[in-house]
């Protein structure tokens, strides 16, 4: 699609539940990661739930993709394959999902630490997250495209990470990748003015080291150039007047992170 699809009430409603079962794909995935299980067994997991909800993995057959599942580790940036790899303690593992349910697409990342991560991991993971958050509180109407990349930019910047540039957020709807483009950089008062009816997905990936990233030939996979690692935290927002609508979730993998550490 070559120009922005602005939605209906109704259509956001859509994307609301398509994201909804992102997010609570991802609280399944929280409750089974850990030392000692393999990628791929997390992709099953995914795929059944998701069908099992009636939806369709959005990310299986897209272009070619051969997984449900985005499983990025360590140094791998986004867009990894889930595989025979079985997880250790000290790995920091971006795990992106997307459905479809009803036509529409949800989409929302969210990066785990399998036990104790080393504290450049962990707070590369809070930055991340919290670059994540001051992107979407940009995400109203009036505001434009540059001050969201601004928000993330600085933030991350401020902490000595690097910004990956050579990918970027999008709408979300009808497709899975729509206009506009979303950087994770960008100036204030910059670029397309976000409107009511716009529905962008908001997705900083920050890097503990160079913000420059190596496309592998497996056709997907990104890497950081320097080995160092890298997190990526995805929201599906609406925008609203006065304050952004969030139509993805953390609390899932929150609730079960928080149950996780108390047992
Ligand atoms: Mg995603
Ligand atoms: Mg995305």
């Amino acid at each position: 699609m070559s120009k922005i699809h602005y939605k209906s009430v109704e259509e956001i409603e859509l994307i609301r539940e398509s994201s909804l079962l992102v997010s609570k794909t991802l609280g399944e995935i929280a409750k089974v990661i850990r030392p000692g299980i393999k990628t791929i067994e997390l992709d099953k997991l995914a795929e059944t739930f998701i069908r099992d909800n009636g939806g369709v993995p959005a990310f299986l057959n897209y272009h070619g993709f051969p997984y449900s599942l985005c499983i990025s580790m360590n140094d791998q940036v986004v867009h990894g394959f889930p595989g025979k790899h079985v997880l250790v303690e000290g790995d920091v593992v971006s795990v992106d999902c997307g459905v479809i349910l009803n036509k529409y697409f949800g989409d929302s990342a969210f990066t785990f630490a399998i036990g104790e991560v080393s504290s450049t991991a962990k707070d590369l993971m809070r930055v991340t997250r919290e670059c994540l958050d001051l992107g979407v509180e940009k995400a109203v109407a009036g505001m434009r495209i540059g001050d969201i990349g601004y928000a993330v930019q600085e933030h991350a910047e401020k902490h000595g990470y690097g910004v990956v540039k050579e990918l970027v957020g999008h709408g979300v709807g009808l497709e899975l990748h729509e206009k506009p483009e979303v950087p994770n950089y960008g100036k204030r008062g910059a670029g397309v003015k976000l409107e009511e009816g716009m529905v962008i997905a908001i997705e900083p990936m920050i890097n503990a080291g160079k913000a420059r990233v190596k496309f592998w030939d497996d056709g997907w996979t990104v890497s950081t150039i320097d080995g160092k690692p890298s997190a990526h935290y995805e929201h599906t927002v609406a925008i609203r007047k006065g304050q952004p609508d969030i139509l993805s979730t953390f609390s899932y993998v929150d609730n079960v992170l928080k149950e996780k550490e108390n047992n």
